[in-house]
């Protein structure tokens, strides 16, 4: 039995990675120390799986900010107005990633989108009419010769051409099609290049395969194979899905010349009956994804063997493959301190799952793999019992009604009954609610965290702030504040760490985007509130101003989301849980005087299952309703906000409306507002605050380009609904361009007030 991996982590167990690249950024460490970084975390994460015994090791699964844009950089999609800065060539894939602003000139970032399923983000290749899609560079080929100065025989990874061409952005009138030949010749160019370096295996990702495929996209995947198998040389192919099944494409994957077909059978619901029923060719190796690559805890032996000898029975040649890229994973257990030892003995994070792949090699191949004492040991943990169950929280899911996701009276009496209340100008601006989270805020929480300062101390730092935070929002001009959510690591976390049931980490960091990791908490039983988790804050940021102060929670669906969920207990349940806890913090604060309550659910669009067949009976039929769970028991005058990122929910609008919020804020300067004709085509309800400018970039708007923004917006928004908003949150920016960035944006808005 052999053993593959699909990608590690990269920004190393510690973030050296961020690190280094914020302080390159900052222009405090030179690029060669940034590259040795880079070298270094590349050189630990090939030996820990030489270690481990896997066969096939990744490379170029590496990458400074993301591998689709590597890729991208690598067929020289390039967009024109990044080269006009003149930068050097990894100055020139920040500026894509990041935005530029600076001597060379003014550019924004490409796009941003969620990756598939998950929380981690790619930037959207931009191809237009003038690209010439070839082979443009070497990272992919230096980083295999890197690693075999190492000792260590690497199979390099790369996305293939057609997730490439279905993810891009086509700019031009040229659409997929127009590119196929040139693509295929970029990836000839590129296994010409493998097969000179004696590569024996290339992995070419393609989860695109994974979604709702039509005819053509079928038709454009065997064209772009087509040719770039014919051109494989020596070197052997190994086409990698995840995230799902192939249901669309199973046989044509069969036909075509793969020697190496990836299969997810973790997510891929279908996955097996489609080996059972197609069968499997005898020339080619079926890499069997049956490690959880999502999630964190413990592979169990019995099931994993057992889908092993179905398999078996089917398929000749077989390599144990993880189910996805464990780079949706953390690290290691080895830097948890104070995770009980009893709750460890569950998880296995990315080092762990190596030394199961390690177990799993040891065993499988044996005459009697379960009376080894490795399975024996394992087996013994999945019939221990492992949760404290809370009986009140269940008996509490148990007895909800219809009426408790209903909340009366409807939208439009509502909306009536708030606008006398608050009496807002128009276009009311407001902000989503962090602000920037400077190294005094994070010195401040390590301190409280170090145990250095009191808990009296700690606090008062952040009153402070939020004093200095609502004052400065008054001066600005801003008409609905925020208290700055200073008290707040992340928006889940905060809420992993006040709910019971929940478990969390102290370094299990999974990266998002870019330099920006995420530490999820760990669903652990079920869920429960004991006490408020919000209300001192936000009651004392009220405490100082005549203006409406937004409370600010994050919503169950998001928590959930943003956790690595149970697999004991089905999401729906964990989610209607979730969602009585922070209901009886909504009432908490409507009962402390908060007249306006965001609840977040930035992550909802993130789960939406990859085929459309899934999207209501797996999901929408309960993370709606959770939503509405949340905020049911207000009354008429409370405003209910919701905050989403990114604005791709065009094609579940309706259910976005059936939240029955009575603002909706979101991520949409990046996306060039397209969302707004959805919004004005569907008679959406809830009012929205489209995002004017986007916070993950340093850039600072002008009110110009604001003002242009809203003007786009207000021909097909009613004015009545259109609230001004950046895009997210600003805790991840400096305050410098925060204030400036909010003061362009509060002017534009009285600008075309005035207009109105
Ligand atoms: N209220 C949160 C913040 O402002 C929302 C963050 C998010 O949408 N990711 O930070
Ligand atoms: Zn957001």
């Amino acid at each position: 039995m052999q053993t593959s991996i699909i990608g590690y982590p990269r920004v190393g167990t510690l973030r050296e990675l961020k690190f280094a690249s914020e302080n390159y950024f900052k222009g405090e460490i030179s690029i060669d120390e940034l590259n040795q970084t880079g070298a270094n975390l590349r050189a630990a994460h090939w030996k820990i799986q030489q270690e481990n015994g896997i066969d096939f090791i990744p490379s170029n699964d590496f990458s400074f900010y993301d591998g689709l844009l590597d890729t991208a950089c690598l067929l020289n999609i390039v967009p024109e107005r990044y080269q006009a800065l003149g930068l050097s060539p990894l100055a020139t894939y920040f500026a894509m990633a990041r935005g530029y602003q600076g001597e060379q000139g003014d550019v924004k970032a490409l796009a941003m989108k969620k990756w598939f399923n998950t929380n981690y983000h790619y930037m959207v290749p931009e191809i237009n009419d003038a690209t010439t899609i070839q082979l443009a560079g070497t990272k992919m080929f230096d980083e295999y010769l890197e690693a075999k100065q190492q000792n260590v025989v690497t199979k390099p990874v790369l996305t293939g051409p057609f997730t490439l061409l279905k993810l891009a952005k086509y700019t031009g009138v040229k659409q997929a099609n127009d590119f196929v030949r040139a693509t295929a010749e970029a990836y000839v160019a590129i296994l010409g290049q493998l097969n000179e370096l004696g590569v024996a295996w290339v992995q070419l990702d393609e989860p695109g395969l994974v979604t709702d495929l039509s005819q053509e996209d079928i038709a454009l995947f065997s064209k772009l194979y087509a040719q770039i198998l014919s051109a494989k040389g020596n070197v052997k192919v190994l086409v990698q899905t995840y995230f799902g099944d192939i249901r669309d494409c199973y046989q044509t994957l069969q036909e075509l010349p793969f020697d190496g077909i990836g299969i997810d059978f973790i997510e891929g619901k279908e996955s097996l009956a489609l080996v059972k029923q197609y069968g499997f060719s005898d020339d080619k190796v079926l890499f069997a994804g049956l490690v959880n690559g999502k999630n964190i805890w413990k592979n169990q032996y019995k099931r994993t063997l057992g889908l092993l000898q179905e398999l078996r029975a089917q398929v000749k040649q077989i390599v144990l493959s993880s189910s996805c890229s464990l780079l949706h994973v953390p690290y290691t257990l080895a830097h948890e301190t104070k995770l009980p030892v009893a709750s460890k003995r569950y998880l296995a994070f990315a080092e762990e799952k190596l030394q199961e792949f390690a177990q799993l090699k040891s065993i499988a191949d044996q005459a009697d793999p379960y009376s080894t004492d490795l399975y024996l040991k394992n087996e013994e943990l999945f019939n221990s019992v492992r949760f404290t169950n809370n009986e009140a929280v269940q008996a509490k899911a148990a007895a909800l009604t219809e009426a408790d996701f209903t909340r009366l009276p409807a939208f439009g009496e509502r909306e009536a009954i708030q606008h006398a209340k608050f009496n807002l100008p128009q276009l009311p601006t407001t902000t989503i609610g962090s602000f920037p989270q400077t190294a005094d805020v994070r010195a401040n929480r390590f301190a409280f965290k170090k145990g250095d300062i009191t808990e009296e101390q700690y606090k008062q730092f952040n009153f402070e702030k939020i004093a200095a935070c609502v004052a400065l929002q008054e001066e600005i001009g801003l008409d609905v504040l925020v208290h700055g959510e200073y008290e707040r690591n992340d928006m889940v976390e905060y809420f992993g760490e006040s709910l019971d049931g929940f478990m969390f980490t102290e370094k299990a960091w999974v990266q998002s985007y870019g330099t920006r990791c995420v530490k999820p908490p760990i669903v652990w039983g079920d869920i429960s509130r004991s006490k408020p988790m919000t209300v001192e804050y936000s009651a004392y940021a009220k405490s100082l101003t005549s203006k409406p102060v937004k409370g600010m929670l994050t919503g169950p669906v998001t928590i959930l989301n943003w956790s690595f969920p149970r697999e004991d207990i089905s999401l729906r349940d964990s989610a209607f849980q979730i969602a009585l806890a922070i209901r009886d913090e909504v009432l908490d604060l409507e009962a402390n005087h908060i007249e306006i309550i965001q609840i977040d659910e930035a992550a909802l669009r993130e789960k939406l299952p990859l085929r459309k067949s899934d999207w209501q009976s797996e999901y929408l039929s309960w993370a709606i309703p959770a939503f509405r769970l949340v905020h049911s028991g207000v009354q008429a005058e409370t405003q209910i906000h919701t905050h989403m990122c990114y604005s791709q929910f065009s094609d579940i609008i309706r259910d976005i409306d059936a939240m029955d919020a009575d603002v909706i804020t979101f991520e949409a300067s990046r996306s060039d507002l397209a969302i707004i004709d959805v919004i004005n085509e569907c008679g959406f309800q809830t009012e929205v605050g489209p995002g004017v400018y986007d916070i993950h970039s340093p850039r600072i708007p002008s009110v110009e380009e604001i003002k242009q923004g809203l003007t786009r917006m207000l021909a097909k928004i009613d004015t009545a609904k259109l609230w001004v908003n950046p895009d997210c949150g600003l805790k991840t920016r400096g305050e410098k361009e925060t204030w400036a960035s909010l003061k362009q944006l509060v002017q534009a808005a009285k600008e075309v007030r005035a207009t109105l």
